[in-house]
């Protein structure tokens, strides 16, 4: 990313960004158009609402934490009419609510139901296919919107099989690359409602803006280079270690993190196993515990970086990022780090969290040959 590079008109950055774009719709599992974007997150969740809804739309939402609540809030500055089911900060999208929903709305005014798959301020994994099978079973038109940002490229996700409308994905977590790319992927239903129901005012978050003739990959305008550059590389790796032994690392280590929080005795934010994301754990501290001067005390002793809990959970608990990039060496490390620094600080818990993960990775040892060098 930080060679020379050719502009967007060469052929030779055209080689590899339509080798990158057939690569990344392969990993979503997608033979629909993809839209990528030069933006945060943020800009494809404003694309994923903008081109298939328009103003007065109602729409399906669900309170799964801090991600779901900026979504929500985003949606209705757009002028829709959001239907927000109430949750705890602690599960996932209840797919039978969303079904009693579709089914009292017998005109099929609701024009779309949105979730955000992995609640990444939560550690809350939300089941997609049964929300799609919710809907089905509702006999109900509106579209499948899915934040998929912090799940995509680290733990399951198929795009066409499971029947998403849209999803919102980004650069910088699962793909491992800085931030500044997003993208949405579509289906024919979504492109047809953007065509038909005229959209929000939009320019640049117009899809078409994005696409070339026939969902081709098309610029008009200057696309983020080096991360297009990033992006092929980071494919590449995604490839050559094999997708579905990517989602088996992430689970395993998911896995060594969780033993190591029981171990420890303290309490993880999700509360139904089956949830449990493999990409982010959130953990609560006892009460009355700073975390931030328990943070502070990793960051700047130690050179760990443990996130903030955001939202409701800001004040009583942290969480440990485990998506992406990411080796045994590194989590071992952080869970070393996270154990020594919760002693430091006073923090009440029980020793032996690292020796828990330690025999949750001899349990459940990787089979396949582990990715060259990460980390
Ligand atoms: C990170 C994240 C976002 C926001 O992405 P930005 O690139 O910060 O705009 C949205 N949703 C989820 C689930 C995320 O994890």
């Amino acid at each position: 990313m930080a060679a020379p590079q050719s502009d967007h008109r060469s052929p030779e950055f055209l080689a590899i960004a339509g080798h990158a774009y057939a690569r990344l719709k392969e990993l979503l599992g997608t033979k629909s158009p993809v839209v990528l974007m030069s933006a945060p997150g943020h800009g494809a969740w404003e694309a994923a609402l903008v081109n298939p809804l328009a103003p007065g739309d109602r729409i399906i939402m669900s309170e799964t934490g801090f991600f779901s609540q900026r979504w929500k809030e985003m949606a209705e500055r757009l002028g829709l009419q959001v239907n927000y089911l109430p949750g705890d900060w602690r599960t996932g999208v209840d797919a039978n609510r969303v079904e009693e929903c579709l089914r009292a709305d017998a005109t099929g005014s609701i024009k779309a139901v949105c979730v955000v798959h992995n609640e990444t301020s939560t550690g809350v994994r939300s089941d997609l296919p049964a929300v799609r099978a919710a809907m089905d079973a509702a006999g109900h038109p509106a579209l499948l919107i899915a934040d998929v940002i912090s799940s995509f490229a680290s733990s399951p996700y198929y795009h066409d099989a499971w029947r998403v409308d849209v999803c919102v994905g980004g650069s910088q977590k699962g793909l491992m690359l800085p931030p500044g790319l997003a993208f949405n992927a579509l289906s024919d239903r979504a492109l047809e409602a953007a065509r038909t129901s005229g959209g929000c005012p939009r320019y640049f978050w117009d899809w078409n803006e994005h696409l070339g003739p026939e969902g081709s990959l098309g610029f008009i305008s200057t696309p983020a280079i080096p991360l297009w550059y990033g992006l092929a590389t980071a494919l590449e790796m995604l490839f050559e270690e094999g997708p579905e032994q990517v989602f088996a690392r992430h689970r395993r280590l998911a896995r060594s993190v969780r033993a190591a929080v029981a171990a420890w005795n303290l309490e993880l934010v999700s509360t139904i196993p089956d949830e449990h994301s493999d990409t982010v754990t959130a953990i609560l501290l006892p009460e009355g515990n700073d975390p931030n001067a328990f943070r502070t005390l990793c960051r700047e002793q130690y050179g760990v970086a443990l996130a903030a809990a955001i939202g409701r959970w800001a004040t009583n608990g942290f969480r440990i990022g485990h998506l992406g990039a990411l080796s045994e060496a590194m989590i071992l490390g952080s869970l070393g780090i996270t154990e020594l620094a919760l002693g430091e600080a006073g923090v009440p818990h029980e020793a032996g969290g690292v020796g828990a993960a330690l025999a949750s990775l001899r349990t459940n040892q990787a089979r396949e040959a582990p990715l060259r060098a990460v980390g």
